[in-house]
C-alpha cells in the first residue's frame, strides 16, 4: 500500500541532511523510483527563463541532466507544465507531443506517468516515472505521484529552483520569501540567526576553529547539560513529574552513550565546528534509531532531536544571552519576540524577520513603534543556512530576499538611501498643517499601543491617538495587568498627549492577538470571541479596564473610548451600560470622572447597515480597514497564501468604504479611517475623495501622508476616485494611483 505522507514525510526529513541542491533532487527522484518500485524517476525543474530543465534522473542517461531543456508546451513534459494536468500513459512515444532526445535513453520504457508541481499557482516542475512496460499507471500509483508532487512542491519551492544552476556557478540563485507585512521600510543588512527553538535540521553548518577550541566548548556544553538533567530543572516540554523524571533518566543515558561520543569525536576530527559535529554525530544516532523495528527504541529518535537541541543551546550560551554583532543585523528566527528586542541595541536592529507571527504579532506591533522594517509569518522555510548572508528585507511588500543579483541589490539600496532622505527631508513638515493645495484641511492622528511609540508619534507632528490598541500593554504582561498597573499606563498615554484627543479602544484580543497567559483554542478564531464579544462575557476584565481609564482621564479629560469588532446593537448597549455603571462606581468613591464620548470601530461588515441603529448612541466612527477587508473578502490577512487576494483595493472593499463615510456624513457621525489604508498613498487619495478627513496611522508613516497630502487637490482625488472604480483590475487602479503620485514628483512614496 502506497503512504504519499509518509514517503514525502521521509524525504522532506533526509532533505535536511543533504548540502546541495543536486543532492536533493537526487534525493527526490531516488526515493521516489523505489517507492513505486519503476525504472525511472526523473524531475524537470523550471528556470528563470521559464524553461523545465531535467534536474535530476535515475534510469535515464543522467549526462543528460541540465542538457535537456524543453519550453512550455513541448513535449509531454512541457505539455505537462502547461496543462498542468498528469499525464499518463501506456504508450508514450505514441503520444502526437512525444519528443524524441537522442541519447536520453527514453525509447526502452513505454509506460509514462507524469504529474506538475505547483506551489501558489505556479508550475515549479514536473515529476515523471517511467517503466518498461506497455501499461498505463493505477489510480493508487497516480494519486501517490500527485500527492508527492503537491507536499514537495510546497516544502522545497525555494530549493528546487537552485539545482537548475550549474553546479559550480559562481552566482549564488535568488531567494525570494514571501511573507505578510509585519512594519513597513526597507533594509538591507547581513542575517542573524537567533536560535531559540531551533530544530536539529536547522543548526548550520560550519568548520571549526580547531580541535582544541571546539573539543573544549562540546565538552563543556555536554557537561552543563548533563547538570542541567541532574537538577531536572528544566521541565523539558512535560509537567507530570513521574514522566518527567524517567525521561531525565533516558536522556541521560542517551547522552552518556559511549556510541554518541565516539560519533562527536569523528565529526570533530573531520575539522567540524562543535555544532556541526554534535548535529552529525546526533545525527547518525538518530537514523540508527529510527531504523529500528521495536518502537519503543525507535521512540528515542526523537528524545536525541531534543537533547540535541539542549546541547546546542548550551554551546551558544553567551549568545543567546545577549546578541551583540558589530553591525547592524537583521534578526530572523522562528518566532522573534519581545525578549529578542530588549537584547539586542537598537541601533544594531536593522530589521526583522519572523517565520511565525502575524500583523499584529507583538514582533509586527513592535517593529512598527520602532521603525524597524519586519516581515512575518513566513511559513515554514529553511532560513537558518542563511545565518551571515545579506538579506533585503522589504516591509512594503512583505518579502525577503538573499543573494540578490547585483541590479535588484543596487535598486534596493537605492530605495533605502531615498528612504532614509526622504525621513530628514519630511521632519520639517511636523509643524505644518496635512492641508490639500486647495485647502482641505486633514487630521492627522496616529495609531499607538506601547508607551515606545508615544514619542515618534509626537515628534511627527500627531494631532492625536486615532487609535490606542489596549490589547498591546496585556500582551507584553504575564497575567491580566491589575487596575494600578492599567491606570499608570493609559495616564503615560494620555497626559504624553493631552490637550490632543486619544481615542482607546477596549481590549481586541482573540483572534490571532493571543494572550500568552490566556490562550483560546477555537477553530476558526477570526469569527470567534474576539473584542468585544469576549469582553462582555469577561464583564469584570472590561470593567477593570473601563474604571483605570477614566481614573487615568481626570485631568487630562482627552479620553474617547471606542469599542472593537462590534456587530450587534445590543453589544453598544451593553457597553454603555457598564461605562455608566464604572462612573457611577468611581463617582461613588469620590473620583471626579465624568463619561467621555463612545464610538465604534467599523470592522465588521454589518455596521454598514447598522449605522442608522446606532448613531444616536455614538458619538464616532473609526474604520478599521485591515479588518473590513478580511472580513469582506474572507480573505485571512495572516495568510502569506492569500496574501496576494487580501487587497484594500478590491472594488467591493472601496464600495464598502464610500457606503461607509456617506452614512457617516448623513447620520452627522465624525468619521476617520485607522487601517493600513491610511498610510498607503495611493489609497490616500481615493479616502479624500470620498469625504475622509482623518487619518490615523503608524507614526513613522506621518510624514509621508502628509507630504502627499500637501501635494494633492480635491479635484484630482475626486477625478482619480471617479476613474479607479471603472478600472477592470487592482493592478490597473494602482498603477493609475501612482502614476497620479509620480506626476507630483512624489515617486518616493511609491516604490
Ligand atoms: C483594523 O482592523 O483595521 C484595525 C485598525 O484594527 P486591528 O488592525 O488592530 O485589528
Ligand atoms: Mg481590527
Amino acid at each position: 500500500m502506497l503512504n504519499p505522507l509518509i514517503t514525502a514525510k521521509r524525504i522532506l526529513q533526509a532533505a535536511a541532511h543533504v548540502s546541495d541542491s543536486a543532492a536533493l533532487v537526487r534525493l527526490i527522484v531516488e526515493r521516489i523510483r523505489s517507492a513505486l518500485r519503476v525504472d525511472v524517476c526523473s524531475l524537470y525543474v523550471m528556470d528563470d527563463q521559464e524553461e523545465l530543465v531535467l534536474t535530476a534522473t535515475l534510469g535515464l542517461e543522467e549526462s543528460a541532466i541540465g542538457q535537456i531543456r524543453l519550453a512550455i508546451g513541448q513535449g509531454l513534459v512541457g505539455t505537462i507544465a502547461k496543462r498542468q494536468h498528469p499525464l499518463n500513459l501506456d504508450h508514450a512515444d505514441q503520444h502526437p507531443k512525444f519528443r524524441y532526445f537522442k541519447d536520453l535513453g527514453e525509447e526502452h520504457y513505454q509506460g509514462f506517468l507524469g504529474v506538475p508541481m505547483i506551489h501558489l499557482g505556479q508550475t515549479l516542475g514536473v515529476l515523471v516515472v517511467q517503466v518498461k512496460e506497455t501499461r498505463r499507471f493505477s489510480e493508487e500509483e497516480e494519486a501517490f505521484l500527485v500527492t508527492m508532487a503537491a507536499h514537495l512542491a510546497g516544502s522545497l519551492a525555494g530549493n528546487l529552483k537552485k539545482a537548475t544552476k550549474p553546479i559550480n556557478g559562481t552566482t549564488m540563485p535568488i531567494l525570494r520569501y514571501q511573507g505578510i507585512k509585519g512594519a513597513p521600510g526597507i533594509q538591507i543588512a547581513p542575517a542573524w540567526v537567533v536560535r531559540d527553538d531551533i530544530r536539529l535540521e536547522d543548526i548550520p553548518e560550519r568548520a571549526g576553529k580547531g580541535l582544541a577550541y571546539e573539543s573544549e566548548l562540546i565538552r563543556q556544553a555536554l557537561e552543563e547539560t548533563r547538570d542541567e538533567l541532574d537538577t531536572g530543572l528544566d521541565q523539558l516540554g512535560t509537567s507530570d513529574s513521574d514522566t518527567l523524571n524517567s525521561l531525565l533518566e533516558v536522556y541521560k543515558l542517551l547522552l552518556a552513550s559511549p556510541e554518541l561520543l565516539a560519533a562527536i569525536n569523528e565529526e570533530l576530527d573531520n575539522q567540524h565546528c562543535a555544532s556541526t559535529a554534535l548535529k552529525h554525530a546526533m545525527q547518525r544516532q538518530i537514523d540508527v534509531f529510527e531504523s529500528m523495528e521495536d518502537p519503543y527504541l525507535r521512540a528515542r529518535a526523537e528524545d536525541l532531536r531534543v537533547l540535541a537541541v539542549r546541547v546546542y543551546r548550551h554551546i551558544h550560551e553567551d549568545t543567546a544571552e545577549r546578541i551583540s554583532p558589530d553591525q547592524p543585523v537583521i534578526l530572523v528566527g522562528r518566532q522573534i519576540n519581545l525578549s529578542h528586542f530588549t537584547r539586542i541595541d537598537r541601533d544594531k536592529l536593522a530589521g526583522i524577520v519572523s517565520l511565525e507571527g502575524s500583523a499584529l504579532s507583538h514582533t509586527a506591533v513592535l517593529a512598527n513603534a520602532l521603525g524597524i522594517p519586519a516581515v512575518v509569518g513566513i511559513g515554514d522555510e529553511d532560513l537558518t543556512r542563511l545565518d551571515g548572508t545579506e538579506l533585503i528585507v522589504d516591509g512594503y511588500r512583505g518579502q525577503v530576499i538573499a543573494h540578490a543579483p547585483t541590479g535588484l541589490r543596487e535598486e534596493y539600496e537605492r530605495l533605502t538611501r531615498q528612504e532614509k532622505a526622504l525621513q530628514a527631508d519630511l521632519s520639517h513638515l511636523k509643524l505644518l498643517p496635512a492641508e490639500t493645495k486647495d485647502g482641505m484641511q486633514i487630521k492627522m492622528y496616529t495609531n499607538t499601543g506601547l508607551l515606545a511609540d508615544i514619542t515618534p508619534g509626537l515628534e511627527r507632528g500627531a494631532e492625536g491617538i486615532g487609535l490606542y490598541r489596549s490589547e498591546i500593554p496585556f500582551m507584553v504582561h504575564n497575567n491580566f495587568p491589575t487596575e494600578e498597573e492599567q491606570i499608570r499606563i493609559y495616564r503615560g498615554v494620555l497626559s504624553a498627549y493631552a490637550p490632543r484627543p486619544v481615542t482607546m479602544r477596549t481590549l481586541d484580543i482573540g483572534g490571532d492577538k493571543a494572550l500568552p497567559y490566556f490562550p483560546i483554542k477555537e477553530e476558526n478564531p477570526f469569527l470567534g470571541w474576539r473584542g468585544i464579544r469576549f469582553t462582555l462575557d469577561y464583564r469584570n476584565i472590561l470593567l477593570d479596564q473601563i474604571r483605570a481609564m477614566l481614573i487615568a482621564n481626570i485631568g487630562c479629560n482627552n479620553l474617547q473610548l471606542m469599542i472593537p469588532m462590534l456587530s450587534r446593537e445590543d453589544e453598544l448597549q451593553s457597553f454603555h451600560r457598564l461605562v455608566d455603571e464604572a462612573v457611577a462606581q468611581l463617582k461613588e468613591e469620590g473620583h471626579p470622572v465624568s463619561k467621555p464620548a463612545v464610538g465604534i470601530m467599523a470592522e465588521v461588515p454589518a455596521v454598514l447597515w447598522l449605522l442608522p441603529r446606532l448613531s444616536d448612541t455614538i458619538d464616532f466612527v473609526s474604520i478599521g480597514s485591515n479588518d473590513l477587508t478580511q472580513y469582506l473578502l474572507a480573505v485571512d490577512r495572516n495568510n502569506p497564501r492569500v496574501a496576494k487576494l487580501y487587497s484594500h483595493l478590491h472594488p467591493a472593499v472601496l464600495e464598502a468604504m464610500r457606503g461607509l463615510v456617506r452614512e457617516c456624513r448623513r447620520l452627522n457621525l465624525p468619521v476617520s479611517v485607522c487601517g493600513e489604508m491610511a498610510a498607503d498613498p495611493a489609497a490616500v487619495i481615493l479616502l479624500l475623495a470620498m469625504g475622509v478627513r482623518t487619518l490615523s496611522m503608524s507614526a513613522f508613516q506621518l510624514p509621508r501622508i502628509k507630504w502627499l497630502i500637501r501635494r494633492l487637490t480635491m479635484d484630482d482625488c475626486l477625478l482619480l476616485l471617479d476613474k479607479t472604480l471603472s478600472c477592470a483590475t487592482e493592478a490597473e487602479m494602482r498603477e493609475l494611483l501612482n502614476a497620479h503620485i509620480r506626476s507630483l514628483d512624489l515617486g518616493a512614496l511609491v516604490q
